[in-house]
């Protein structure tokens, strides 16, 4: 066993703050790595205060992982001691499902679903998984990503979550050279869409509730900046849209946004709010067409592509880098949409 220091949320109403507890032994297959930079997800702040029912105390978050292999069990042949390693939202899965054989294991069919990285059913251990607000993790090798050697390690980490979330939907869309495509929300999630769709070629427009961000969103790649509370701006883009990717983390009208796709135009919604939107409009849906959807991050075969495809683009997350012990502040920040873009733990301050 490896004793692991880490952060942890007491209940929904407490900060974080100081935990230790022990890492598996390693099986056959799994390796031990040591964690250097964890992003900082508003998953976690929703799991940690309990936002969404079924966060177990002690909870600690953390699913956008990057580190180094210092140990491999027996068996393990994609990674060696010493190489740089990322874990994102999943650890496992039943691996049998048609889901998983399709390499979809985020929409395990499996008893209880994928294994999330935290707060899910640990099958070794017999308590919950504990994330990335750690020193350590130990993970099977199926569910590690390679790392591409010419990014900066700690902007790499919001890859693994916000990266990918943003990634699958505008791939699983085929998102074409020249499209018009709309990214509702400028933050973790938000801010790689502009990125990963700019770099898909796509004609990107930015939708956000922050005039302080409109100069940043065109330096990220957007094309054209809508501040979304102003009808006349909304106005001007109506059934103009090819797909929109929205990923605001709170319950809004989503019908404003609907009414800006083309006729089959696509909405996926990935934010998952406390509270639930208030129901679309039926109309605007039918007399054009239009689909509203959901995308759940993307499986572990698509991560590794996402990550080969940022290493050859150049692209990384804007992040600011935090110490362990800030990640309360960082919270109540992340809530005030006061994030650029991406908070990242320099997981090495935990040890001071
Ligand atoms: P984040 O960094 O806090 O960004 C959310 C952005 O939404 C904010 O920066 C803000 O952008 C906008 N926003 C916030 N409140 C708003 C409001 N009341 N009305 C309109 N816009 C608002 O969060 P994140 O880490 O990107 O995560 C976004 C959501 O996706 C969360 O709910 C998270 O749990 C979820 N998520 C889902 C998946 C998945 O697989 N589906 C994966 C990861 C995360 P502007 O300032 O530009 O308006
Ligand atoms: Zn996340
Ligand atoms: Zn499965």
């Amino acid at each position: 066993m490896y004793k692991t220091h880490a952060y942890a949320a007491r209940s929904a109403t407490t900060p974080l703050s100081p935990f230790e507890f022990e890492r598996r032994e390693l099986t056959a297959h799994d390796v031990r790595i040591d964690i250097l930079f964890c992003g900082v997800c508003h998953s976690d702040l929703h799991t940690a205060r309990s936002e969404w029912a079924g966060t177990v105390y002690p909870n600690v978050p953390g699913h956008e992982i990057v580190g180094r292999v210092v140990e491999v069990g027996s068996e393990v042949s994609k990674f060696k001691v010493g190489q740089l390693a990322g874990v994102g939202c999943m650890v496992d899965s039943c691996r049998t499902c048609p889901s998983c054989q399709e390499g979809l294991e985020q929409y395990c069919e499996g008893p209880g679903g994928f294994v999330g990285t935290y707060n899910a059913p640990d099958k070794h251990t017999g308590g919950v998984t504990y994330g990335g607000y750690s020193t350590q993790i130990v993970v099977d090798e199926a569910f590690t990503l390679h790392i591409p050697e010419n990014l900066e390690l700690a902007a790499v980490a919001p890859l693994l979550c916000a990266g990918i979330t943003t990634y699958s939907p505008l791939r699983h869309w085929n998102i074409q050279p020249g499209q018009k495509v709309g990214i509702v929300g400028l933050g973790g999630l938000g801010h790689m869409g502009v990125k990963i769709a700019a770099a898909l070629g796509a004609h990107v427009v930015l939708f956000t509730t922050s005039q302080s961000k409109v100069e940043d969103a065109k330096r990220l790649g957007a094309h054209d900046v809508v501040i979304s509370k102003d009808a006349d701006q909304m106005a001007k883009h109506a059934n103009s849209f090819d797909y929109i990717l929205n990923t605001v983390a709170a319950s809004h009208d989503l019908d404003a946004f609907v009414t800006l796709l083309k006729r089959d135009g696509a909405m996926t919604l990935v934010g998952v709010p406390e509270h639930p939107h208030p129901s679309p409009s039926i109309g605007n849906l039918i007399f054009k067409r239009r689909s509203l959807a959901g995308s759940l991050i993307g499986g572990i075969e698509e991560t590794q592509e996402m990550l080969d495809f940022c290493g050859k683009h150049g692209i990384t997350s804007d992040i600011e880098m935090i110490r362990m012990d800030e990640i309360n502040t960082a919270y109540d920040r992340m809530l005030k949409s006061d994030v650029k873009y991406r908070f990242v733990i320099d997981m090495s301050s935990i040890k001071q």
